[in-house]
């Protein structure tokens, strides 16, 4: 029997009682247009890491589930991918206007199950995830072929075709964001999806997966909690499922790719990163100082993959440049994260916290490092429990140190002055991964050649700003496969390209 009985529904009503909310949506997946538990009746804690409080309980998903929900994505991608291109994007752009309306309760849902602050990160990512409803929605009339030259009365023409039914794993550090980023193009594109949240933050996704069914039609998108072997490896192995889309840790990106290649269908692969960022003494100092508290992150705890945690500065200005970054650090107020006046919220987890503190105590121990811890833990007697971590910046590091080459994902930065531009670019270079890096400088020719030379799928010049759904993101090396957001990345990655000829003579 289950060991906690589901609601018949989700309030339909903005909610912003993030705990109410939490509890009304305990001990479900969604499959087929409705809330259900996990076939099992199992089910696992979700806790509040600011104050270490269980707030829900998540449906515990396994095989069986996942057969349940396949079963109901394949049938209804029938008529899905029947359905106009265009009216499947005005569907999906539909549920972007509810998805506003709940932008508030989301970043406070969000906020209470992964700590991250409402007003610098919990509320963004819900205002962002609207976005990419809206953006991918306008994209159905978009989903062109070609006409081939191939020879006189023949007419030879491509057309993009959905792959099926798509299955995605999202990790935890921005769930509702990644999850838009793969559900809002594999729909407008004629799939249907089946999503495995991660343990860690299964609401929010779940909500938005609720919300998302009064639009659509049932079994376009299904939800599924639970754990990765039990969970996630039977939705990539299930041979109805025809492409996989995963982010998270490189160790199961290849678990993933593995299961892709055993049934040979295409997998999208977002990975780690390590991303450098490169300051040249011509900087605009102010404006620099700024971009790298942007990018490091630090408001979201450092859990990024696009977090600048390695910074190389040249000599002159590094000292200064430590300073002022220790400086605005400590300016942020770490606390609640429901509270508007804080910045930096809690790690996600006891496991990712002790991985995290092991990285900053090995720092610490290492010979002619320094760590500089910055910001104050919160005073408040009931966030006593929580998994607050002071950020921490590092400098006086080798490059070949497990701080430099690891992605930590958590609130520490390695910074490294340099000399000689190129020392600095084959030390930026000098990493398994590839997805994102900046460049400081206002030598425009310097910039473009680090443009260039910067192994990673996105460079920014002066500027290190996130995501945004019109511009291809992925990375290189063990940073991944393949691109998401925007139409190329929702063409080729979402459809096949199909030839039709027809012989008229
Ligand atoms: P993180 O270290 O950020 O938690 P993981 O790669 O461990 O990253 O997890 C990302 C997602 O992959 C989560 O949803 C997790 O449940 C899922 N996952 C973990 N192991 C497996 C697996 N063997 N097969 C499929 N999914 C998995």
């Amino acid at each position: 029997m289950p060991d906690h009985a589901p609601p018949p529904s989700a309030p339909s009503a903005v909610t912003l009682d993030e705990r109410a909310l939490a509890r009304a949506l305990s001990g479900c997946h969604l499959i087929g247009g409705a809330l259900v538990p996990a076939r099992s009746g199992k089910t696992f804690a979700v806790v509040n890491p600011a104050t270490g409080a269980e707030v829900a309980r998540a449906a515990e998903g396994d095989a069986a589930d996942v057969e349940a929900a396949v079963a109901d994505a394949a049938e209804a991608q029938k008529a899905w991918a029947r359905t106009p291109a265009r009216k499947r994007g005005a569907l999906v752009a539909e549920c972007a206007t509810l998805l506003t309306e709940h932008i508030e309760e989301l970043g406070r849902l969000i906020a209470l199950e992964t700590g991250k602050a409402l007003r610098t990160e919990s509320r963004v990512e819900a205002g962002t995830v609207a976005d990419i409803f809206a953006f991918f929605g306008g994209l159905g009339g978009e989903l062109k072929g070609e006409t081939v030259p191939f020879a006189p009365d023949v007419l030879s023409v491509t057309v993009r075709e959905p792959l099926g039914v798509v299955g995605a794993i999202i990790p935890w550090n921005v769930p509702m964001l990644l999850m838009a980023l793969k559900v809002a193009p594999a729909l407008v594109a004629g799939n249907t999806v089946v999503v495995k949240s991660a343990e860690e933050a299964p609401l929010a996704v779940l909500r938005i997966c609720e919300l998302v069914n009064r639009v659509l039609p049932p079994g376009c998108f299904n939800m599924l909690s639970g754990y990765g072997p039990e969970c996630g490896a039977p939705l990539i192995e299930h041979p109805k499922v025809r492409k996989v889309t995963f982010t998270g840790s490189v160790e199961v990106g290849r678990i993933v790719a593995r299961a892709a290649a055993d049934k040979l269908i295409p997998v999208t692969l977002e990975l780690g990163g390590k991303s450098p960022m490169i300051v040249f003494a011509d900087s605009d100092f102010e404006k620099t100082v700024a971009g790298a508290i942007t990018s490091m992150r630090f408001t979201r705890q450092g859990q990024s993959c696009t977090a600048a945690s390695r910074i190389y500065v040249e000599r002159p200005l590094h000292d200064r440049f430590v300073d002022a970054l220790a400086a605005r650090v400590d300016a942020m107020r770490m606390g609640d994260p429901l509270d508007e006046a804080t910045d930096i919220g809690t790690i996600i987890s006891r496991g990712q916290f002790d991985k995290v503190q092991s990285y900053i105590a090995e720092g610490l121990g290492t010979p002619g490092a320094t760590g500089r811890a910055c910001s104050r833990l919160p005073d408040d007697p009931g966030l006593r429990k929580g998994l607050f971590l002071q950020p921490h910046i590092f400098t006086g590091l080798q490059n070949d140190s497990r701080l430099v080459q690891e992605e930590i994902f958590g609130p520490v930065t390695c910074v490294f002055p340099f000399d000689d531009a190129d020392a600095a670019l084959a030390a930026a270079n000098d990493s398994d991964y590839g997805l994102a890096a900046s460049v400081w400088t206002n030598d425009l020719k310097r910039a473009m050649r680090f443009a260039h030379a910067l192994e990673a799928g996105l460079v920014q010049v002066n500027q290190n700003l996130v995501v945004q759904a019109n511009l291809s993101y992925g990375g290189v090396k063990s940073s991944g496969l393949g691109k998401e957001a925007s139409l190329e990345a929702m063409q080729e990655h979402f459809t096949h390209k199909k030839t039709i000829m027809v012989n008229y003579q």
